[in-house]
């Protein structure tokens, strides 16, 4: 009774921003995000694409490492619209309900959430990088600079 009535209480999220990154434990993020929808919810899922140079400049020389590198993010970014868009169909979220941003996760995150006018974020505590955070980075930065309700879904080693 009282899960019930707490269930009925959060329902009444009506824009929802769910963030996901790609990997197996998105299902669980997006179907914690059904539960909490209200009626007719609009929810959008963002999946951030991050630039490969941010990742290695400072490191390498930048003539040596970074050629071929703008061919192999395109490829990678087809990639990854062909594994959201399998996401969304698995929950029946039509397409321009999709999104894949371009940046830095949190900063993104938190742009869309605002451009949107969302009410909620849903998230992950952890992705694929692994569980030996309490909370993620991506998750403890995300909450931290919000100016929504966020939902972080638990993602532990038995789920
Ligand atoms: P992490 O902090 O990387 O362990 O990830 C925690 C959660 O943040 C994941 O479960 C996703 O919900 C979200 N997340 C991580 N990386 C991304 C990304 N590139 N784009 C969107 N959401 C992400």
């Amino acid at each position: 009774m009282k899960v019930l009535l707490l269930e009925n209480a959060m329902a009444t999220y009506q824009k929802i921003l769910i963030a996901v990154d790609l990997s197996n434990e998105s299902k669980l993020v997006l179907q914690k995000a059904q539960l909490v929808a209200g009626p007719d919810a609009d929810m959008h899922v963002v999946y951030v694409q991050e630039p490969m140079d941010n990742v290695y400049v400072g490191i390498v020389p930048q003539s040596a490492a970074f050629s071929g590198l703008g061919d192999l993010e395109a490829q990678l970014g087809e990639e990854l619209k062909d594994k959201l868009n399998a996401l969304g169909e698995k929950f029946n979220l039509p397409s321009d309900h999709l999104h894949i941003l371009h940046g830095s996760p949190a900063h993104e995150i938190h742009r869309f959430a605002k451009d949107n006018g969302s009410q909620l974020i849903v998230i992950g505590t952890h992705g694929q990088r692994g569980l030996q955070l309490l909370l993620g980075s991506t998750a403890n930065s995300v909450l931290h600079g919000a100016g929504c309700d966020v939902l972080s879904v638990r993602i532990g080693a038995s789920h």
